[in-house]
């Protein structure tokens, strides 16, 4: 299969291109920078789709970049880098003459409402209750194409755990040095994949020719994790204590209060569509996930 990735040189996208050429696919990344095997948005744009049979769409400015203040500009860059190229996509794909077979996207779970009970299936109602939601709801709307041939999919994922990239690398060093706790309270829920599920996943959608809609991207066991959890097992795999909870109060100094409702704040979901598609996990467990990461 030709798979052309938007965002491909990122933490999942790295991981994702490994998968899918050890499986004998072709690569083709959509990057603001040039390289082998890439292509620009610009050049996309202008001279349309590559042949190919699939298209995934990983790009995204990072929204817990810590180093960016979180105010209307980065607001701004933070949508444009999800919503145009999904749309610049999706463009592509509807005029194309050749469509692809899929359409793989992948959003976040921040779809759902917060809350410490609920829990959600992909049929669940969300998209409409804060910055987060109304944000993956635009984002997966920019991905429609009505009466296209192209199966659609959309896998909201939870927290990607991995190695070299992601929440891992920013949580690495102060659990490493004895410093990591829960977030705030700790209570609150902590939706999770490991890296080779979720792009276990991407690529099951890919290869399923008859899956469409949505897929929870998170691990069977993460609907029980809360931030406390995971920070006593992510201490305990690298067997260093996590004694000091992190407060709301700094969370929120260090990100904005908007932003670090990501993090004080969380989702129980279920991947029910998931697994009735035949997908098996890889890592289901917390305990198992964290283990192969910091081995
Ligand atoms: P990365 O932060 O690694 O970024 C992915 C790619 O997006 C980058 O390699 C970059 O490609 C492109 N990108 C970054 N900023 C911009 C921008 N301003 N404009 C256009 N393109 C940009 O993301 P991940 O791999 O961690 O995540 C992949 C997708 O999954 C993202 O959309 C993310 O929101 C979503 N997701 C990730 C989660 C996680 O925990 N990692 C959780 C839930 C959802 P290049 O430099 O080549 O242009």
């Amino acid at each position: 299969m030709r798979v052309v990735v938007g965002g491909g040189t990122g933490f999942v996208g790295r991981a994702l291109t490994q998968l899918l050429r050890s499986r004998g696919h072709q690569v083709t990344h959509v990057s603001r920078q040039g390289g082998k095997d890439r292509i620009s948005w610009e050049e996309l744009s202008r001279t349309g789709l590559p042949l190919c049979d699939a298209v995934v769409n990983l790009a995204g400015e990072n929204v817990l970049n810590p180093f960016r203040r979180w105010g209307d500009a980065f607001c701004r860059e933070v949508i444009s880098s999800r919503v145009e190229t999904t749309k610049t996509l999706a463009k592509a794909i509807a005029d194309a003459e050749q469509p692809p077979r899929a359409w793989v996207l992948v959003t976040g779970v921040g779809y759902y409402c917060p809350s410490p009970t609920a829990e959600y299936t992909e049929d669940s109602p969300g998209g409409n209750f804060d910055f987060f939601s109304r944000l993956v709801s635009s984002w997966e709307a920019a991905a429609l194409i009505p009466g296209s041939p192209t199966r659609g999919v959309v896998v909201r994922s939870g927290v990607v755990l991995g190695r070299g990239g992601g929440a891992i690398s920013q949580m690495l060093w102060p659990f490493r040095l004895g410093l990591g706790g829960p977030l705030g309270s700790g209570l609150q829920p902590f939706p999770w994949i490991h890296i080779r599920d979720l792009t276990g996943i991407v690529c099951h959608a890919l290869e399923s020719e008859c899956l469409q809609g949505v897929l929870n991207g998170v691990a069977p066991s993460s609907s029980a994790t809360s931030n406390g959890t995971f920070a006593r097992e992510f201490a305990a795999a690298l067997g260093r204590p996590a004694l000091l909870p992190v407060p709301a109060w700094a969370v929120r100094a260090v990100f904005g209060a908007e932003r670090a409702v990501m993090l004080l704040e969380g989702q129980r979901v279920l991947p029910k569509r998931t697994l009735e598609s035949g997908y098996c996990f890889i890592f289901p467990d917390l305990a198992g996930a964290l283990k192969e990461i910091v081995a």
